[in-house]
């Protein structure tokens, strides 16, 4: 690799820059994602957590260009893999671009699966869309997958429905990365699965991007899967990304009144105690989003400056960032 290659390798391969996403239907506009400035580099994973209805499957959407429209719309924004702006890709170029350079992994192996075709088969598709190679030469490769996968080659004929729910999402981690895709997003997909396999899926994710020098977005809701497989971790809330840095700023040094209480509400088996300590009340409707902080509902200690002003991004140390007028300059004094 020459200096020029090396140089951009240290680049991000995923920029996101004030990314909003909104849907809009006959009963209000849902601000689904507000703003969101997001970067993954080449060979890095980013842990993308939050409550449901956050914005997490939203943004790993867009980044497919998938946002449905209507009620969809991207309002404002980019998202640049690699230099090139997904939002502008035609749709015949958006098919391209989707399992070639990003694919996604989705909660539900079922659903992503088609029951009606052999798993060989649906590997083989992709592999064809995106590659100029024969049907034996697909179907070599789709086999290939299938042991990449862990999965023995001579089931490439059996349906999804032969397959266990581990396997069956194996199998969807092989169509994936058939294209060796630069970044892949993984949106909880572990989530479905009995606890004792989502490890063995989890390692299986880990060892392919290790493999294949993959970038990973991974979704999750689970603090200990991000503290295992990730470089880096944004938390997200109402559709803003409230928090950011690496795993270990983060988790040592947690900035947001809504991480800390993430945190607080796991158990500690170190601890003897009786009860856990959930975040009070529930996430705001995205259709009817509070003025200022959108936290400040519930959070433990608002001023008068949080419900009028959203806070601006802060940086804590070198790479952390918090949005929470605790941590604005001067903020306090102008209180
Ligand atoms: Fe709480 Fe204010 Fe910080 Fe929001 S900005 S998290 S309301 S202190």
């Amino acid at each position: 690799m020459n200096h020029e290659e090396k140089t951009m390798r240290q680049e991000e391969l995923l920029k996101i820059r004030d990314l909003k996403v909104y849907y809009i239907t006959s009963g209000g506009t849902c601000r689904a994602v507000n703003g969101v400035d997001l970067d993954i580099h080449h060979g890095e994973t980013v842990g993308l957590v939050g409550e449901t209805g956050a914005g997490k499957t939203t943004t790993a959407l867009s980044i497919m260009n998938l946002i449905p429209h209507p009620p969809g719309k991207i309002m404002s924004g980019e998202i640049l893999v690699d230099g090139q702006d997904v939002l502008k890709l035609s749709a015949s170029e958006s098919r391209k671009f989707r399992g070639k350079k990003v694919s996604m992994i989705f909660q539900d192996p079922m659903t992503a699966l088609n029951p009606v075709e052999t798993v060989g088969d649906q590997i083989m598709e992709v592999i064809q869309l995106h590659d100029h190679v024969s049907k034996a030469e697909a179907a070599a490769k789709a086999k290939e997958m299938l042991e990449l996968v862990g999965i023995p080659a001579d089931r490439f004929n059996e349906y999804p429905h032969q397959f266990s729910g581990g396997m069956k999402q194996r199998i969807v981690i092989a169509i994936s990365v058939a294209c060796q895709p630069e970044l892949i997003l993984a949106d909880e997909p572990t989530t479905a699965l009995d606890v004792t396999i989502q490890a063995q899926v989890l390692s299986l994710l880990g060892d392919l991007k290790a493999k294949l020098n993959t970038s990973m977005l991974l979704i999750t809701h689970d603090l200990g899967i991000v503290a295992e497989t990730c470089d880096r971790v944004a938390v997200m809330y109402a559709g803003y990304i409230i928090e950011k840095g690496s795993v270990k700023d983060v988790y040592r040094d947690m900035a947001h009144p809504y991480t800390i209480g993430l945190f607080d509400s796991i158990p500690d088996l170190d601890k003897d105690e009786e009860r856990l300590k959930p975040i009070p009340g529930l996430m705001p409707d995205p259709a009817n989003l509070p003025t200022g902080c959108p936290f400040w509902p519930r959070c433990p200690a608002p001023m008068d400056i949080c419900m009028r002003e959203m806070p601006p991004e802060t940086e804590v140390s070198p790479g952390h960032t918090v949005r929470c007028h605790l941590h604005s300059e001067g903020v306090l004094k102008y209180e």
